[in-house]
């Protein structure tokens, strides 16, 4: 059999000395390099079983059909001589343009044969014909092409870039031997199939940062809270005055905690449902009065007159009403608490037709107003343009984050505008029900 070792120079230079069965044994040595191949893609999670087994079939159909074409032309030389060198033509080239991550196939001594179009973006030197090194110059990933040479064995190697952007990737370098008579250990083939990582490890570093967040959040208030039952079994045991100061104090930074505690879990149970959407129709009105009506208190507190423009009749959307009831708590409390100078809010629901008929609703402060380079961030969980008041006035930095994501699930969006010093504007946009569409 024409196998790579055997395959002599005379031979290559004069195709047509090639015996018709090494031909049909050539074609199979194809079909079966690309199975063996399809298996690792289908192993690493590369590609669902079902289209490996239509890129079989395929495959299949090429190599007889173009064994078929030679047997008619037998003046057709072959690429190059040697099973690996024949895999960087046709079927394998097409079969790998077709996959979504970047592969790349090399033969035994680490030169590119095939890849496709994600290899050649992740890694524009990729020259067919050249060492691989040439463009993958991590060292990790040349080690992990060299072992898999060598060995035979799989191998797993990470690596990152930094630029434009940082990135991070796996590479699964697979070895493949397609004739299993020959003796030795090297493989015919190398393939390098190669996984984005990025999206994994950015929610790897915010789960990281949300924890650190949290725990500083909590953190601060339990140390308040143990400092103070501490004085208060030492030095102020017997001082009844300091006694009823320190307690209130502790009893405030309690509720703190029990209040960080609700918003966490609100966020979460809201992230779990954030693909359902409510279905149920609300009156957008209703909710908006019933929240003004319920703020009343604290604007008298704040000397801040609250005024609503809405229309008489209801505005119909769909969605969870505690929800929107929390979004819209959540935006006049912060015009209260951070816009009280302004001494008035106003409240607005509108309705609007178009395209895509949705109703909104701005909450307007007058107050000292956002910089503007706050503004991207603050839906952010636990971003405050100023902690310390944020702290002061009880907040936990997670209520702008709870809004965007309710909102999310509503298929809604929030924006925010500000002057600086005349106040800010936080604007709900949420599409009105089918029954309103009808309307
Ligand atoms: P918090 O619990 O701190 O109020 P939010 O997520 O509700 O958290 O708000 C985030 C930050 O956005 C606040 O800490 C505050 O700095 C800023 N902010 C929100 N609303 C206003 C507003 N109406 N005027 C000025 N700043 C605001």
């Amino acid at each position: 059999m024409a196998t790579p070792e055997t395959v002599t120079g005379e031979q290559a230079r004069d195709p047509q000395r090639i015996a018709p069965f090494d031909r049909v044994v050539g074609a199979r040595l194809v079909v079966f390099a690309i199975t063996a191949v399809l298996i690792v893609f289908v192993a690493t999670g590369v590609l669902s079983l079902t289209y490996a087994a239509i890129a079989v079939a395929i495959a299949a159909g090429a190599a007889v059909l173009g064994e078929a074409a030679r047997q008619r032309s037998p003046g057709a030389a072959p690429a190059a001589a040697g099973a690996a060198a024949a895999l960087a033509t046709g079927p394998i080239e097409a079969m790998l343009n077709g996959l979504p991550d970047p592969v790349v196939a090399l033969d035994r001594d680490g030169i590119v044969l095939a890849f496709n179009a994600p290899a050649s973006a992740l890694a524009p030197l990729l020259r067919q014909g050249e060492p691989a090194s040439f463009a993958l110059r991590m060292p990790e990933v040349v080690e992990a092409i060299r072992r898999a040479s060598a060995s035979g064995a799989p191998q797993r190697a990470e690596f990152s870039e930094r630029v434009p952007v940082d990135r991070w990737y796996e590479v699964h370098v697979t070895a493949l031997r397609l004739d299993r008579q020959r003796s030795g250990t090297r493989p015919d083939l190398v393939l390098m199939t190669f996984h984005d990582l990025t999206p994994l490890r950015r929610v790897e570093e915010m789960r990281a940062d949300f924890v650190a967040n949290a725990s500083h959040e909590l953190r601060t208030p339990l140390a308040t809270l143990t400092g103070f039952i501490e004085t208060l079994q030492g030095s102020a045991r017997d001082d009844s005055s300091a006694r009823e100061r320190f307690l209130a104090i502790m009893k405030q930074q309690a509720f703190r905690m029990a209040r960080l505690i609700d918003d966490l879990l609100s966020l979460s149970r809201i992230e779990l449902n954030v693909h359902v959407r409510p279905e149920t129709p609300v009156d957008l009105a209703a909710i908006v009065r019933q929240v003004t009506d319920a703020m009343q208190m604290l604007a008298r507190e704040r000397g801040v007159e609250v005024v609503v423009s809405a229309p008489a009749e209801p505005v119909m959307v769909a969605g969870d009403r505690d929800e929107l009831v929390r979004v819209f708590e959540n935006l006049v409390e912060n015009a209260l608490k951070y816009g009280a100078s302004g001494k008035r809010i106003e409240i607005g629901l509108a309705r609007h037709g178009g395209r895509a008929p949705e109703a909104s609703v701005s909450v307007r402060d007058f107050g000292p107003g956002i910089p503007p380079e706050h503004l991207p961030r603050l839906t952010e969980r636990f971003y405050r343009v100023d902690v310390a008041q944020s702290r002061a006035e009880g907040g936990t930095g997670l209520g702008l984050a709870i809004v965007k994501h309710i909102l999310a699930r509503h298929q809604g969006r929030l924006l925010i505008d500000s002057t600086l010093g005349e106040g800010a504007v936080f604007t709900v946009h949420l599409p009105l029900s089918g029954r309103e569409r009808g309307a």
